[in-house]
């Protein structure tokens, strides 16, 4: 048995039958049997039991810097750790992940859930991703329009990718220092220098949600749901100061942690598991979970959501059974 207590961030205490740390393109030549799954630091995911197969951690190092027409690219190993990545290239002054820092995770798998928080996705700064397939052993290099990049999603969310790994991932990153600061917190700041772009989304981040260190949790539980024009009306008719944000195919994002909050689910309590009273949206390990806690806290504030607004959240954290990943109507 292989103890995932230190592989998830939830601190949830569950088993696979196996685990295997890889560190090199080299072992993945090795066959794998299934069940496996792939996983970064654990934090972007949840056990709903012990896994009845084996887990492989990415942990493939190395940071490679080149000059590049356009500013520098970045070919990293997808086990490096995404928050140290942004602080070592802030070091040899080259920014433009800075609104992502403190996104906890690997750079490995950041690109899987297309990461993103206060306006920009790592998908915009991709060049290239390379990956093995686990199927056969066969290595693959795929450009950034191939990686399909969405609202936290991508090509290797569909079931024909899972089997693969991500090796390593090459950014190209700007040249000179443009702040993206459109969200609240980084508005009206002037920023000399994308150190202090970093520096304040931390104190926002550390502000606002739990440390996994020291609270297990996942970081944001749901998405955003997306709704036409036709509901976002009826709902703003309903709830004036409801924040959303249009987007260019005239849907609107609504906030999924303002719907939560809305529906009396902030800072909610049920035994062990919780919502965090500074954002609902991030549901909470208090103590000694169960898998089982989570997923029927998790059920009941889409149901409340669902009773108030009639919005369907769908979770953004990706969940884990017996035999792999299981869709969230099938709990
Ligand atoms: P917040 O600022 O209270 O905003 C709530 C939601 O409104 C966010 O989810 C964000 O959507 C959206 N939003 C806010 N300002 C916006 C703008 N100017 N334009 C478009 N959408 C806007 O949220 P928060 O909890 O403090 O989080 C701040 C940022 O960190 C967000 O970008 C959030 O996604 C990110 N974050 C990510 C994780 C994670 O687990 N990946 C966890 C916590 C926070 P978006 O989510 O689309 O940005």
């Amino acid at each position: 048995m292989f103890d995932l207590s230190a592989y998830n961030t939830f601190n949830l205490t569950v088993f696979a039958k196996d685990g295997r740390e890889i560190c090199s393109k080299q072992d993945l030549k090795e066959p794998v049997s299934r069940p496996y799954i792939i996983l970064g630091g654990g934090s972007d995911v949840l056990f709903t039991e012990d896994f009845d197969g084996t887990v492989l951690i990415n942990r493939i190092k190395g940071i490679e810097v080149s000059k590049c027409s356009n500013g520098y690219k970045v070919r990293a190993g997808g086990g490096e750790i995404l928050d140290e990545l942004i602080d070592k290239l802030l070091d040899k002054g080259i920014c433009g992940l800075e609104n992502l820092s403190l996104i906890p995770g690997t750079v490995g798998a950041a690109p899987i859930q297309n990461v993103g928080a206060y306006g920009i996705e790592i998908g915009d700064f991709i060049e290239s991703i390379e990956a093995v397939d686990l199927k056969d052993g066969s290595e693959h290099v795929l450009g950034k329009d191939e990686c399909k990049f969405g609202y936290r999603t991508s090509l290797f969310k569909e079931p024909e990718f899972s089997s693969y790994f991500i090796t390593h991932v090459t950014f190209v990153l700007p040249n000179c220092f443009k702040p993206k600061q459109n969200y609240a917190g980084l508005q009206s700041v002037e920023f000399k220098s994308p150190r202090q772009v970093r520096d304040r989304v931390i104190a926002l981040r550390n502000e606002k949600l739990p440390n996994p260190a020291y609270v297990g949790n996942a970081g944001s539980f749901f998405k955003n749901p997306y709704v036409t024009t036709e509901i976002y009306e009826k709902l703003k008719a309903k709830y004036d100061n409801m924040p959303c944000w249009q987007q260019e195919d005239g849907s609107y994002k609504l906030a999924a942690g303002w719907l939560i909050d809305k529906s009396g689910c902030r800072g909610i309590k049920h035994g062990q598991v919780g919502t965090w009273g500074n954002q609902a949206l991030v549901i909470v390990n208090l103590g000694c979970a169960k898998p089982h806690e989570i997923t029927a806290l998790a059920k009941y504030i889409t149901a409340e959501v669902k009773e108030k607004f009639l919005i369907d959240l769908v979770p953004e954290v990706r969940l884990y059974g017996k035999n792999g990943e299981i869709a969230w109507d099938q709990i």
